[in-house]
């Protein structure tokens, strides 16, 4: 139906009697959407037209700073349910108790690319979920890889920087992330992990989610656990192969944001199943190999998988920006039950995703919808930009009138300390050595036609833009990972 016109030929509320009447954000009734203020038709537009203004002016603060990392992302609402009653063993956090079910927002990204960019590089995948427990929420950043490329927060900028782009021609450079990878062997498990299948992953619903760091839990008996969350994908793993997803950059850069949402609205709703290992707590301080180093797994043969949930996505957003680019994860939020770990890069974070929040969509984004916890908020934080939701009187604590108090019994999850101030690496000890865990997945892991495929796309990252000395160091980090794999890399460069 052609809309109908005024003698202007504009076409404002094309069906008149049913729409609602434009408005300025004030809600004041507005009188054209296509033409401004003017002094006679063809004159200037006139300053009074502040239904054009609001307009422009809103226009320009649309955008709020891009995450630096993970900025390209999509997400989902659902749920999580407990499976059994094994959870409860370990920990008293209520949403983990038997029978429970919580609703859950969960966002996926890429790391290094930006708001726009491709969903199908070869990058870890962002798996952050955010559970609003009867306790406040709960918020797991994790990824779908176990393990990271560094294990002391020190360094995260700096290899953040190496990944992204150089300053004199704003590009990114092979080069640049080789030499931060080879100058920081610990790197080598993460790389080795990329740059095989695993790298790519089809879908976001065809690949897992791993805390990656290790947390600890705390009984109803007060009994202290390490654990380490799987959320193994219920629809199994696939994954893409090199030229499949560089075409799919050019074809679609959207494909994994698409596949998520198409597949919620058709009613194929994904699910991962959480599977926990758990370490004694006395257990940590002699294990062979640091537990809580980012850049290594914990075996499945010294510590097995228990199953104890299940989480579904059914929902999509309505609204991206208000739900997926608003959304915030800490993991810093952490519920009774559930504390940190002596993981260096995790007490990091613990600092960096609320600084983040803070500075990106500002000191109250706890009351945006998508990360006010369905809980009474009972804080004597206040006021601040965009405040909409303030404590009341009393003010301040503690105090004589009736306002909220902290609760002793509520401990926070902990460990002892002792020893000297000082900058160093973990202690060492026997298995503290960072080519074991790359060496088991190659070994192990691959089978030949999977070796076969890392070798090429490591040779083929390498000889894109990796100069000496840098690429010397390369070969050498292939070879300490495995001396035939170093080799096999360095006929192919050569080839
Ligand atoms: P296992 O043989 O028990 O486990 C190997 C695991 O490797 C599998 O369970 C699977 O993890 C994962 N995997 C399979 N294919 C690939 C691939 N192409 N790329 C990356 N991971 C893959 O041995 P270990 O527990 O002793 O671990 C051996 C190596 O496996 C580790 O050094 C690590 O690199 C890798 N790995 C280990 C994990 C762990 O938590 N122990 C988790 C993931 C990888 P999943 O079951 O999670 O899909």
């Amino acid at each position: 139906m052609s809309a109908p016109t005024d003698s202007a030929g504009t076409a404002d509320r094309p069906d008149r009697a049913d729409r609602p009447v434009t408005t300025t954000d004030a809600g004041i009734p507005a009188e054209s959407d296509e033409h401004s203020l003017t002094a006679g038709p063809d004159g200037p537009i006139l300053l009074q037209d502040h239904y054009l203004i609001q307009k422009m002016a809103h226009f320009n603060r649309e955008r709020v700073p891009e995450r630096v990392v993970h900025a390209k992302g999509g997400g989902a609402h659902g749920f999580f349910e407990v499976i059994g009653s094994d959870a409860a063993e370990w920990t008293k956090a209520d949403f983990l108790q038997p029978g429970k079910r919580t609703p859950v927002f969960v966002r996926f990204s890429t790391v290094a690319g930006e708001l726009g960019s491709a969903d199908t590089v070869r990058d870890p995948r962002g798996f952050a979920i955010k559970f609003y427990t009867e306790q406040g929420n709960y918020d797991m950043v994790g990824n779908n890889t176990p393990v990271f490329f560094i294990r002391d927060p020190q360094k995260f900028s700096d290899f953040i920087h190496s990944q992204k782009r150089r300053a004199d021609t704003h590009t990114r450079d092979n080069n640049m992330q080789w030499d931060f990878w080879t100058l920081s062997p610990e790197s080598a498990h993460q790389v080795t992990w990329l740059m095989g299948d695993r790298g790519i992953p089809r879908t976001w619903r065809h690949m897992n989610g791993y805390s990656s760091h290790t947390y600890m839990w705390v009984n109803a008996g007060g009994e202290r656990f390490f654990v380490k969350y799987h959320f193994k994908s219920d629809q199994g793993i696939e994954t893409l192969a090199d030229a499949e997803a560089k075409a799919m950059v050019a074809d679609d850069g959207d494909h994994h944001l698409r596949d998520l949402n198409q597949a919620i609205a058709r009613g194929d709703h994904p699910s991962w199943t959480l599977q926990m290992q758990v370490m004694a707590f006395e257990e940590a301080a002699d294990y062979r190999f640091n537990p809580f180093d980012l850049t290594k797994v914990w075996p499945h043969e010294d510590y097995a998988l228990h199953t104890v949930g299940r989480m579904v996505l059914d929902r999509n957003p309505d609204d991206y920006f208000a739900e997926v680019e608003q959304s915030s994860f800490e993991p810093s939020n952490l519920v009774p039950g559930i504390g940190p770990s002596p993981d260096k890069m995790l007490l990091g974070r613990l600092f960096s995703y609320p600084d983040a929040h803070r500075y990106r969509i500002g000191p109250n984004y706890l009351q945006l919808p998508i990360n006010a916890p369905r809980s009474s908020v009972h804080s004597y934080n206040k006021d601040g930009a965009m405040a909409y939701r303030n404590p009341g009187d009393p003010v301040y604590a503690p105090n004589s009138y009736g306002g909220p108090g902290a609760n002793p019994a509520l401990a926070d999850a902990s460990w002892s300390v002792s020893g000297e101030i000082v900058r160093a690496a973990y202690t060492k000890r026997r298995d503290d050595d960072d080519f074991v865990q790359p060496r088991a997945l190659y070994r192990n892991v691959m089978d030949d036609a999977a070796k076969e495929r890392l070798v090429g796309t490591v040779a083929g990252h390498l000889e894109n833009g990796v100069r000496e000395p840098v690429l010397s160091r390369a070969l050498d980090y292939w070879r300490q990972v495995d001396g035939d794999l170093g080799a096999r890399v360095a006929k192919e460069l050569a080839g």
